[in-house]
């Protein structure tokens, strides 16, 4: 399918990262079931109203299980990186902030929660470096220009996805011709609705459970996604 499309997008979930380490959201070992210490559930945390009252806590549970984090990309990024170079993905679409596809190579990456690579004042707009956030571990960055608190350009609870971001990214699927979804129950918005943009002919599923979509998929994979993806492209380079 990769060889005959003209056109392939890769849709990408928590799933994609888990295999580099990092903890995905939901599932029992997930940060919502593990994260204890903060009283508070961390979707709360990572709400904008939480942020705004408590930037402290925040900042605090935000160092710890992202900015710390030592995760390097796995076989899923460098697979579908190298898919890229070779001419044979246009696009990756993901829902992690962790900026995992392009340390592996990817360049088309829409990152529709943002990234942790990024951090700004919501007053002045200020760009404040990831290397200045992380340094402070867990204190509360502000702005050098006018002492506002310094936010993650990530979408929080309670926060709408960038247009931008989403506009490319159903531009992206709705002219796919092959679209490759993986490490994603689907479960939750948005990602069930950028589906209904795709008129391609082939939808592949890569996901250890079961999806909504999965009666809609020419291809089912429960196996581990870097698995699949790196005998996939040796196959085909
Ligand atoms: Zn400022």
């Amino acid at each position: 399918m990769i060889t005959r499309s003209h056109n392939t997008v890769f849709f990408g979930g928590a799933g994609v990262s888990t295999e580099s380490g990092l903890k995905d959201y939901r599932s029992e070992d997930g940060l919502y079931n593990t994260v204890k210490k903060y009283k508070v559930s961390p979707e709360t945390i990572l709400s904008h109203s939480f942020f705004v009252a408590y930037p402290d806590v925040f900042y605090d549970f935000y160092y710890n299980y992202f900015l710390s984090s030592s995760a390097e990309p796995n076989s899923a990024h460098f697979a579908l990186a190298k898919l890229e170079k070779e001419g044979k993905l246009n696009a990756v679409i993901t829902q992690n902030i962790d900026g995992l596809h392009q340390r592996a190579g990817s360049k088309n990456v829409l990152e529709l929660h943002g990234t942790i690579y990024r951090h700004y004042c919501p007053r002045c707009k200020k760009e404040m470096s990831f290397e200045s956030v992380r340094s402070l571990c867990g204190g509360v960055p502000r702005c050098e220009k006018c002492g506002s608190v310094v936010r993650p350009d990530v979408v929080l609870y309670e926060e709408q996805l960038d247009e931008r971001v989403i506009e490319a990214a159903v531009d992206a699927i709705s002219s796919a011709e092959l679209l490759i979804i993986g490490g994603t129950s689907l479960a939750v918005y948005p990602a069930a609705g950028f589906l209904h943009y795709f008129q391609g002919s082939n939808i592949v599923l890569i996901n250890r459970g079961e999806t909504q979509f999965d009666n809609k998929a020419s291809l089912v994979f429960r196996d581990k996604i870097g698995d699949v993806l790196s005998k996939t492209v040796e196959l085909i380079s």
